[in-house]
């Protein structure tokens, strides 16, 4: 499903630069349930944007469904991007002056889908993630819990292969955080490849696999439960 060989990625701030990926190496099967660990700036963002299709890389590969991944247009970037990725992020990311509903069906929106029909299917969306009392609600009267569960909803609905989720917990107390990892392992059940970035142990603890990231490579890793393909 995805599979990264030797990639590198440097920013570059005036004459400075800042090699943060250098030659990682990473093969994740349709269908894993993995976490991303490691401490604050060791890359966690910076390779989740590039498999997301959202950032560049400098050298080696990175195949996505056997396709790789490198130079695209943006017009087939954002294809890849619509119809095979979704994405959570620590800060919800959700627009303050929608609700609920025409939040999780705005992917709908850019696929041309009318507004009576998305918004039929954001609420079945939002009655999975148990929010459908909450369709006619603004972000900021919801908690972050149910921001986040609006969020995961809007990446579910254009039915991704894969979801991208950077410190999807990072603004969440221990509870909550722990009902959206549940939410996610649920997810995960039917069929969604997850990758969720963190540097909370707890919260790499509720995955299948264990990557942990640092100075630039994947350290190591730890497989907590394999893959059972039944
Ligand atoms: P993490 O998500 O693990 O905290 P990041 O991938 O965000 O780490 O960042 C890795 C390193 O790259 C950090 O030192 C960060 O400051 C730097 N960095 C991230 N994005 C940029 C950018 N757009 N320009 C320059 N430096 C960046
Ligand atoms: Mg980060």
């Amino acid at each position: 499903m995805i599979e990264l060989q030797g990639l590198h990625k440097s920013y570059f701030t005036g004459n400075n630069e800042l090699h943060v990926l250098k030659g990682l190496d990473l093969k994740i099967e349709h269908g894993e349930l993995v976490s991303i660990m490691g401490s604050s700036g060791s890359g966690k963002s910076t390779l989740l944007n590039i498999l997301g299709i959202l950032d560049s890389y400098d050298k080696g590969s990175y195949k996505l469904n056997n396709t790789l991944i490198s130079n695209l247009s943006e017009k087939k970037a954002a294809h890849y991007r619509n119809n095979m990725l979704g994405f959570v992020f620590q800060s919800f990311n959700l627009i303050t002056f929608k609700n609920a509903m025409e939040n999780v069906a705005l992917p709908l929106y850019y696929q041309g889908i009318s507004r009576k029909k998305r918004n039929k299917i954001a609420l079945e969306y939002l009655d999975r993630m148990g929010l459908k009392e909450w369709a006619e609600h603004m972000p900021n009267e919801l908690s972050g819990g149910q921001k986040q569960r609006v969020a995961i909803a809007r990446a579910m609905i254009s039915k991704p292969k894969v979801i991208l989720a950077d410190e999807p917990t990072g603004a969440l107390d221990s509870a909550t955080s722990i009902e959206v990892m549940d939410l996610f392992r649920e997810i995960n059940k039917t069929g969604i490849t997850m990758i969720i970035v963190t540097h909370e142990k707890d919260i790499s603890e509720k995955t299948d696999r264990i990557i942990y990231l640092k100075d630039g490579i994947i350290e190591s890793e730890h497989i907590r439960k394999e893959m059972s393909y039944v």
